[in-house]
């Protein structure tokens, strides 16, 4: 099938060249000129494992190309939108300016029985909303949404095969045309047992926000069980094993820490927040204020037990923060735990070194006033405090010998909970994690 891809960040350039390695031919569109050029070039304009490769392939096939031109995408069937649908300035609710401009960028291209399929992540009513709108401009083709369950590190995978496909379609033989364009397009997934749920456009959109409201809640809930056990003097992970094991609860999400963010979970709860108050049911979410609220607390709980680490002052100590992505295996540092703790102890007087294995250039856009520094051991050469708050592998491998060596004290607060406190302890270290004793 000819199909294009509207916005090629994190999801959608992912999206576009894993349609084209199903067999589709793919044109992927942004606006931003210079992810453009990297993709046409076959680069990959963020990290993500895998995607390098998938691009290779995809455009080596001749079925993936991009452009920054909207008209390119005349000839296709069936279009996916996945622009950004960030938290608007100074407010809880979604910015839905780049999604209704990129149907009205769009709608002028659109060919006889055209579907446009929305993938980004939007308050309840949007779809019916956008149908409205099109059904007035361009009456022969059809809206659907298709909202995205991708985890950044994993997107490629999930993106061949996801746990599930959720199609919101209107009623009728229009909702009848999407469904079967759907399934021509998902067919190598769906042959393969992916199961797919055929639903109205409000529950497709529901669906998105009421998952990730689930697992923000989850990691919200197990860092409110963090708080009681260092009140009390428990160990959470040892709680976490316990409760999970009941297989009602999960084992998984049940990590406490630093706490969530990202590009995703944090606006999408507060943007959940903001619809349900437009529509009425606003107490139906207030729990979601309180998970918010226990996942910002982590952040200046962090800031707090490291300061008493180096003796109640932070003013003039050294501190190396290992992380700055907002999870291990991407560069993406929106809403980013580590680096908002990195900041706040800057202000708060604390010089920091921040490293990553992949997101500095990214961080340093951020937060300028930071200091980066790629290379592990030098970002730890005479740390008084050291600080894991991105988990990835190489941290938690991290020899506690050899990093006892470069650095000034032997402090660490594992942030993620992710390293053997024995055999830090044993190595001289001063050991301290998240709700453990
Ligand atoms: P992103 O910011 O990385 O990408 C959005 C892209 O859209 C940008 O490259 C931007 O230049 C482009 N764009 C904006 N307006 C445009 C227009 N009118 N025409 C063409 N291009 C345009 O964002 P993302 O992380 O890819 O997220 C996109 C959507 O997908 C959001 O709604 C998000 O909530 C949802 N989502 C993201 C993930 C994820 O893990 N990143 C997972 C599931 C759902």
């Amino acid at each position: 099938m000819r199909i294009s891809v509207i916005g090629c960040g994190y999801l959608g350039a992912v999206h576009a060249a894993a349609m084209a390695k199903l067999g589709h031919d793919v044109i992927g569109v942004d606006s931003d000129l210079r992810k453009i050029e990297e993709l046409q070039a076959g680069r990959a304009p963020f990290f993500e494992p895998g995607l390098p490769e998938l691009l290779e392939e995809a455009q080596a096939s001749g079925r993936l190309s991009f452009t920054s031109e909207m008209s390119a995408v005349s000839t296709a069937a069936l279009h996916f939108v996945c622009v950004g649908t960030p938290q608007r300035r100074g407010e809880n609710a979604a910015d839905l300016t780049y999604v209704n401009a990129a149907f009205s960028d769009l709608t002028p291209y659109l060919s006889e029985g055209a579907i446009v399929v929305g993938k980004s992540t939007v308050p309840v009513g949007t779809a019916g909303r956008l149908a409205a709108s099109l059904a007035e401009a361009a009456p022969h083709a059809t809206v659907a949404w298709n909202p995205e369950f991708l985890r950044e590190g994993h997107a490629v995978s999930d993106t061949l095969n996801p746990d599930r496909f959720v199609y919101g379609v209107p009623a009728g033989h229009q909702g009848l045309a999407a469904v079967s364009a759907l399934d021509e397009v998902y067919s190598a997934s769906l042959a393969g047992g992916t199961p797919r749920v055929v639903v109205d456009y409000a529950t497709a959109e529901l669906v998105k926000t009421a998952a990730n409201s689930f697992l923000a809640t989850k990691i919200s809930f197990i860092n409110a069980m963090a708080e009681l056990c260092e009140a009390s003097g428990a160990d959470v992970t040892l709680l976490a094993d316990a409760i999970g094991m009941d297989e009602r609860i999960g084992r998984k999400f049940l990590n406490a820490g630093v706490g969530f963010g990202g590009g995703c979970l944090p606006k999408d709860i507060r943007a959940f927040m903001a619809r349900a108050g437009e529509l009425g049911a606003d107490q139906a979410l207030t729990f979601l204020r309180e998970v918010d609220a226990i996942n910002m607390r982590r952040r200046s709980r962090v800031v707090e037990l490291t300061r008493a680490l180096l003796d109640g002052t932070l003013i003039g100590k050294r501190i190396t923060v290992l992380g700055a992505a907002f999870k291990p295996e991407s560069d993406d540092v929106r809403d980013s735990p580590a680096l908002s703790v990195a900041a706040q102890l800057q202000l708060q007087g604390a010089t920091v070194t921040v490293t990553d294995p992949q997101a500095l250039k990214n961080a340093a856009q951020r937060f300028p006033e930071l200091v980066f520094e790629q290379d592990t051991e030098l970002a730890l050469t005479n740390a008084e405090a050291v600080l894991l708050l991105t988990e990835w592998r190489e941290y938690r491998d991290l020899d506690p010998i050899a990093v006892g060596g470069v650095v000034k004290e032997k402090v660490i607060l594992d942030g993620r909970n992710i390293l053997q406190p024995t055999i830090w302890r044993e190595a001289g270290w001063t050991y301290k994690g998240i709700g453990r004793p």
